[in-house]
């Protein structure tokens, strides 16, 4: 039997003490939690409110255990509850339990994978009674153990027994529910039982007032009961859920003490609401969880910045076990002295203000540096005395770097490592606020190689990528280190030289840089000469905004490139109109192509021997309704230019098959077309199938068609232009070259072509009556294209005497003004229907 103790007020003001700093814990710690949510800068998720409980001064008696028993972390009031000495270092929890309670432990507790368990114990013989709410957590080797001291209720009994109900506090406002029975007949309750259960104290003044209950929660009490043998009635507390009358569902521990007296059975039944308790178990469950399998890295410091506890993500993170830091300062995870320096400062604010964040530097424990996003709060007790500090950190090495990258991409070329556009035009803001301050000028230069499409095709992007990376390098040793180069995309590069005193330093750099990129540069063996063209505009004489720099820059470029390439050329006021005059002819040009105004027209080559039509040139022509004719020259150029001529040249190759098929269907097309071929259009995908799809859609016979193409377009690039001409001929189609003598040729691999015409520029023809050079040349390509097995035609002959003179160097076919001009598809259809019915004569006669 129980001891009687003395004065109910007491216990029971230290009872609801307890509740209710276990309350204001957890409502503060709730708080913080909310606190540090709100704090948008912060990658920090949640605050594990654990730490704001777990403090030693913490009101809350609450222990971590291992599952032996032994002590990890105790609050002070556990100790004291327990009577443990805080100098006492290895403690163990059970040797405090009687021997069954041990027991209880092991069977239970130790072994068992339950959540919660909850028992009352008996402490130094019946002293003390305790219930713990024991929680563990699979995976985690820690149990956490909160005590309820239960001793003053046990200690009540006697009280209980002796006060009457009238007036005592006991009925009034003690904390628990209280009910005693004489005989199952209700001889009190208390205000507390009947806020709990939801019942008026008249409703329970009857027989069985188990009845009186839910029948639900009756059931539960009475299942309950039968667990208590006769020596657990002195001690055993059960907690079951049960419901009020109105529903609600609450946690309760209960217990039941009786008495027997004359006969009589006094039962005395103790309610305690444990919802509360409940909860904050839930709680520390959770914070628990959060602190063991937070992705952030968790350090816990002392008041003294001495390491308490991490977590293993700070472990993960840092490679530091607690083993290695605990009792350390924080600042020992700096790594240089300036992140020590700045750790030590930060500590400081902490203290000082209650919390810090932001970025710092920190070291693994390989040594290595790394950003961290750092978070420190203070936990403070009511007196405002910081009791710890928490700190949360995670790795920003991974988001740096992506910064750094993103950051990186966005303002450089990643191939030769120089500002990018983007950079470029924003250092030419600032370029040309400073000249505009310093009263100085600012030059920009504009880079285009003039051979780099063609070393890209011919030798792979492997060899493209290394030339462009060699030019960055070249044009940094041209410049000065102040100087800004970027690369502007493509094969363009971009240089501002800043400050320059006259035009004349600009020269002197376009001239270095030409000078060097006409020389052959090393790319994995291969020797190539990329040459370059330059464009330059100057501050404040050509634009006093960067885009205007940039755009006429850009325009001289493009006149040094129309110069013949390899030279460059100031920005002047002429260019900028002929630069305005060509955007508008490449509009103009652009709808007459889609709006089908281009137009073709024919020029027969006559056949020197049999002085009839041997074949017709088809000329592209464009009647514009403003300008008139243009010329084939310019628009032909302009075409190159824009890449048009490709579709262009693929619409005329099929429009003339198909005039030329209509022809031969009425019996006078002569022995061949011949279609003019571009560059672009030679080297672009798949050249030959649009021949073929040209041949197989008009029905086309390839014998009949002939290819005009240029020396350069051949001798760029010798290994493709073999190989296209082989597959042009298996194709069963002719080549020519045009404008032959003009271009540069090697001889030696003119014999390695598959050629069947040579065509002698008219340029030579021109002069043939006046110029013994030219005459001798003329003759000398008749002979070489002889030699070579081909046939040669002259272009341009507008006169008897030129055309006899040809005649007698062999010429095999002549073309010119001579004959017939070139003739829109009705006249040459007469002109060819008129030379049907004249008999081959030679001399060759002007049709008109
Ligand atoms: P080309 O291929 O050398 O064409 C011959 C040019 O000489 C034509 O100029 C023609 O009208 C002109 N011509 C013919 N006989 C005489 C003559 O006796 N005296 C003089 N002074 N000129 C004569 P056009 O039509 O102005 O074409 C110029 C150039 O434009 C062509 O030179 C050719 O390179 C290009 N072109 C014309 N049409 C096309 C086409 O459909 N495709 C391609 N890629 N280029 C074309
Ligand atoms: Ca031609
Ligand atoms: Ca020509």
């Amino acid at each position: 039997m129980v001891n009687v103790f003395s004065g109910l007020p007491l216990w029971g003001i230290f009872l609801s003490g307890v509740l209710f700093g276990v309350f204001v814990l957890w409502l503060l710690s709730r708080l913080l939690v909310k606190k540090t949510n709100h704090d948008q800068t912060s990658p920090t998720a949640t605050f594990p409110t654990i730490f704001t409980n777990l403090h030693a001064d913490t009101q809350v008696p609450l222990a971590i255990v291992d599952k032996d028993g032994s002590l990890i972390f105790a609050t002070t009031i556990f100790r004291k509850l327990f009577q443990f000495q805080s100098s006492e270092k290895k403690i163990n929890l059970l040797r405090s339990f009687i021997s069954d309670d041990r027991r209880w432990w092991r069977e239970h507790v130790a072994v068992s994978h339950d959540q919660f368990s909850a028992k009352a114990f008996s402490l130094s013989e019946g002293s003390k009674y305790i219930y713990l709410t024991i929680l563990k957590e699979e995976n985690t080797p820690q149990i956490y153990v909160l005590a309820t001291d239960l001793t003053s209720i046990y200690q009540a009994k006697e009280q209980v027994k002796k006060s009457n109900h009238d007036d005592s506090i006991l009925y009034n406002f003690a904390p628990f529910g209280l009910l005693v029975e004489e005989d199952g007949v209700v001889r009190q309750v208390n205000k507390a039982f009947c806020s709990m259960f939801g019942l008026p104290a008249e409703a329970l003044n009857a027989n069985f007032w188990l009845k009186q209950l839910q029948p639900e929660t009756a059931t539960k009490i009475s299942h309950a009961l039968e667990t208590f043998t006769i020596d657990d009635y002195s001690h055993k507390f059960v907690e079951i859920e049960l419901k009020d009358s109105q529903g609600r569902n609450f946690w309760c521990q209960f217990t039941l003490h009786q008495e027997f007296d004359q006969g009589r059975t006094i039962s005395y039944w103790y309610f305690i609401d444990a919802n509360k308790q409940k909860a904050l178990a839930q709680e520390l469950k959770q914070s628990s969880v959060v602190f063991e399998a937070s992705s952030e890295a968790i350090m816990i410091v002392d008041a003294n910045k001495q390491v308490k506890m991490v977590n293993p993500a700070f472990t993960e993170m840092t490679g530091f076990a607690a083993k290695d830091i605990q009792g350390r300062s924080p600042q020992i995870l700096g790594s240089e002295r300036k992140d020590i320096k700045q750790l030590e400062v930060i500590w400081h604010e902490a203290e000082r203000k209650g919390n810090w964040q932001g970025e710092v530097w920190k070291r693994r424990k390989s040594g290595e540096r790394y950003p961290e996003w750092l978070s420190i709060t203070a936990v403070k007790n009511k007196q405002n005395k910081i009791l710890e500090y928490v700190a949360i950190s995670s790795d920003m090495t991974t988001r740096k770097q992506a910064e750094n990258r993103i950051r990186y991409q966005a303002n450089y070329d990643p191939l030769t490592d120089l500002p990018n556009r983007n950079l470029f035009m924003d250092r030419l803001r600032q370029g040309i606020s400073r000249a505009r301050r310093e009263g100085t000028m600012l030059a920009l230069l504009f880079i285009d190689l003039d051979r780099f499409k063609y070393i890209n095709d011919s030798y792979g992007h492997n060899v493209g990528d290394q030339l462009l990376v060699k030019v960055a390098r070249l044009l940094k040793d041209c410049v000065r280190n102040s100087d800004s180069i970027a690369r502007f995309g493509g094969d363009e590069f971009a240089i501002i030289l800043s400050p320059i005193y006259g035009s004349k330093n600009a020269s002197r750099v376009a001239n270095l840089i030409l000078e060097r990129l006409s020389k052959p540069i090393d790319l994995d063996g291969y020797e190539v000469v990329s040459g370059g063209s330059i464009g330059i505009s100057l501050f404040p004489n050509d634009g006093d905004v960067e885009e205007q720099l940039v755009k006429n820059a850009d325009i001289a470029m493009y006149r040094a490139k129309e110069k013949g390439r390899n030279n460059y050329q100031f920005f002047t006021e002429q260019m900028q109109q002929s630069a305005q005059e060509r955007m508008s002819l490449e509009r103009d040009l652009r709808s007459a192509f889609s709006n089908n105004k281009l137009s073709m027209a024919f020029q027969p080559q006559m056949n020197c021997k049999t002085g009839k039509v041997g074949g017709l040139e088809v000329l592209m022509r464009w009647q514009n309704a403003d300008k008139g004719a243009v010329s084939p020259a310019v628009f032909i150029a302009l075409a190159e230019e824009t890449g048009l001529i490709v579709p262009m040249g693929n619409w005329i190759m099929k429009t003339a098959c198909e005039q030329y098929v209509r022809w031969k269907e009425k019996g006078i097309a002569p022995d061949y077309l011949a279609v003019n071929v571009s560059t672009r259009q030679f080297r672009a995908k798949n050249f030959i199938g649009t021949v073929q799809e040209v041949l197989n859609s008009t029905g086309m016979s390839s014998k009949n068609l002939e290819l005009e193409l240029t020396e350069s377009m051949l001798m760029e690039d010798q290994q493709f232009a073999i190989k296209m001409l082989q597959d042009l001929r298996d194709l069963g189609l002719k080549i020519s070259i045009d404008d032959f003598g003009t271009g540069y040729s090697s001889l030696s691999y003119l014999k390695k072509f598959p050629l069947n015409n040579l065509k002698v520029d008219q340029s030579f023809v021109k002069d043939i009556m006046d110029n013994e050079d030219d005459a001798s040349i003329v003759k000398a390509i008749v002979d070489l294209g002889h030699t070579l097995n081909m046939q040669v035609i002259a272009e341009g002959v507008e006169s008897e005497e030129q055309q006899e003179l040809l005649k007698q160097y062999g010429v095999d076919y002549i073309q010119g003004y001579y004959f017939s001009k070139p003739m829109n598809a009705d006249l040459c259809e007469k002109f060819l229907i008129k030379m049907k019915g004249l008999p081959g004569v030679t001399p060759l006669k002007r049709t008109s």
